[in-house]
């Protein structure tokens, strides 16, 4: 059977050559001069292949396609363009639009027909799917109308790309780019209260909800209902209980007093990639809004993770420098920089502060028995068990080698020992197994605080360090507080 193609041309004396030179070899061929004939044709005549010149009035080649290739019911039939024109940026926003293939008008007959068949060959349309076109109703006059849906679309799109791709110049100033991205999101979704969180690379960052309520003001209970309702829903998120939320614009006038069950719709959106959390936003409203059927919400979610990524790789790679690689913990620099910091502050605002130091036991004996991958998983092992004994507020650093530090702010050392041995006792506790190697690992810690005689940062350093080794003289696995001269044993 013949393969069908309908032609579309405007000009007379270019469909007639050719069609003559299609018919005679042996295609069955059907015409049309305008896209909006060419559109109506194709459910009449239902070809296997569209043949359009770009240059026409009205609808034009590019547009034609796009309107194929934008139904499912048609975007199955191939799509040649042929213009006189044979410029690279023609040839791009033909492939834009869908088109199969984009051929010059120069070229000969012979040329054209090999080139069809190949296209037929490679894009063959069913006898069903070609059954389906042709039960469709026949399109009246509403080609126009559904092109400038299309187009509107496209334009809406790229608007909607170019606003959210201008955030960018804000990814290292989060309160502006929250400010910027709260107002966007207000010119097109309808909220009582949005929220925006950007999930962190760094352990440590505390967990913030971005909240706007378009400058009312409205109750601490019910944003703190919705915060806690926003990270319920976000996997990621340990302990509801280290997050918080922080109201960005303006507030205006006198409480209003909604409550969370006033709130009748919501979405919440957890924005993953590479298979991590990287952040969230949702919306709440006192009105009915189905919000996962607002048009351009697709649009909204790639938008909003395109920036969400961008953000996220940037804190990532600014952290990278701040951060030891093998264990996470922040490196020495930060520590002696915030060592100093706390130190400072606690002398110009008298407030308690706890620094303990800790040291694997026998590690060298660990590295030689086992190997020095085995001590690496040691080593970041112990600091996760750390990171797991702390509270969010607490500083934690890799000192050097296998030493380890802690900063506890406003804390003394009866507070500052719950957690140092908590960590102690879970070393001691945990069944280290690296390829199928089991070991039993102990730590050493040696704890101070800012005692009114130190004179300095160093000084507070060095009795810190002084208990460690009082720990590790007096039989190992414990925990020693530094005590004037005397470091007492806390075990
Ligand atoms: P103790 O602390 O109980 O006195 O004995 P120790 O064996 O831990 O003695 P020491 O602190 O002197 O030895 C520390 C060893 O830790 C030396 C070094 O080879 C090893 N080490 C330091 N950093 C790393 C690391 O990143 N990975 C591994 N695998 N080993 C490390
Ligand atoms: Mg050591
Ligand atoms: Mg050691």
């Amino acid at each position: 059977m013949a393969a069908k193609i309908l032609l579309v041309e405007d000009s007379d004396s270019q469909l007639k050559f050719l069609k003559d030179g299609l018919l005679s070899n042996g295609f069955e061929v059907e015409t049309a001069t305008n896209g909006a004939e060419a559109y109506k044709k194709l459910f009449e005549f239902v070809p296997d292949l569209v043949l359009s010149d770009i240059m026409m009035p009205a609808i034009d080649g590019y547009q034609l396609c796009r309107l194929v290739k934008s139904k499912e019911e048609t975007k199955r039939i191939p799509v040649i363009l042929l213009t006189i024109l044979d410029k690279k940026i023609d040839s791009f926003w033909g492939k834009k639009a869908g088109a199969q293939l984009f051929l010059s008008k120069s070229i000969d007959m012979d040329e054209l027909v090999s080139n069809i068949n190949a296209t037929l060959r490679r894009y063959p349309v069913s006898d069903e799917y070609k059954e389906k076109i042709a039960s469709q109703a026949t399109p009246d006059n509403s080609a126009q109308s559904q092109l400038n849906t299309i187009l509107n679309d496209l334009l809406l799109k790229s608007v909607f790309a170019n606003e959210f791709r201008n955030l960018s110049d804000f990814l290292n100033y989060e309160r502006i780019l929250v400010e910027k991205l709260f107002s966007l999101l207000s010119s097109f979704v309808e909220y009582t209260v949005a929220g925006v969180y950007f999930a962190s690379p760094d352990d440590y960052s505390e967990n913030i909800l971005y909240i706007d309520t378009l400058g009312r003001n409205l109750s601490k209970n019910l944003l703190s209902d919705i915060q806690y309702d926003f990270f319920r829903k976000l996997a990621d998120i340990k302990t509801i209980n280290d997050t918080k939320f922080e109201v960005v614009r303006i507030l205006l006038g006198k409480e209003i007093d909604y409550t969370f069950t006033d709130m009748k719709s919501k979405i919440i959106i957890p924005l993953v990639f590479d298979k991590k959390l990287i952040g969230g936003i949702c919306f709440y409203t006192r009105s009915d809004a189905d919000y996962a059927s607002f048009r351009y919400f697709d649009i909204m979610i790639s938008e909003l993770l395109a920036i969400f990524k961008m953000k996220y790789q940037y804190t990532e790679k600014e952290f990278m420098s701040v951060l030891d690689g093998l264990t996470g913990l922040y490196n020495r620099r930060q520590f002696e920089l915030g060592l100093e910091q706390e130190y400072n502050r606690t002398k110009r605002h008298p407030a308690d502060f706890s620094l303990a130091m800790l040291d694997i036991d026998f590690f060298k004996k660990v590295n030689d028995t086992y190997g020095h991958q085995y001590g690496d998983y040691v080593l970041k092992t112990v600091s996760d068990l750390m990171k797991a004994s702390f509270r969010k507020t607490d500083l934690l650093f890799r000192y050097g080698g296998e030493e380890l530090v802690m900063i506890m702010p406003e804390t003394n050392i009866e507070g500052a020992l719950i957690p140092v041995q908590r960590l102690r006792r879970s070393v001691e506790e945990y069944a280290f197994e690296y390829n199928g190697v089991k070991a039993k690992v102990t730590v050493s810690i040696g704890l101070t605080m800012n005692f009114q005689d130190f004179k300095t940062s160093a000084e507070m350093l060095k009795s810190a360090d002084e208990a460690l080794y009082t720990a590790k003289e007096s039989g190992r696995n414990r925990v020693i507080v530094y005590d004037g001269n005397n470091a007492k044993d806390s075990i």
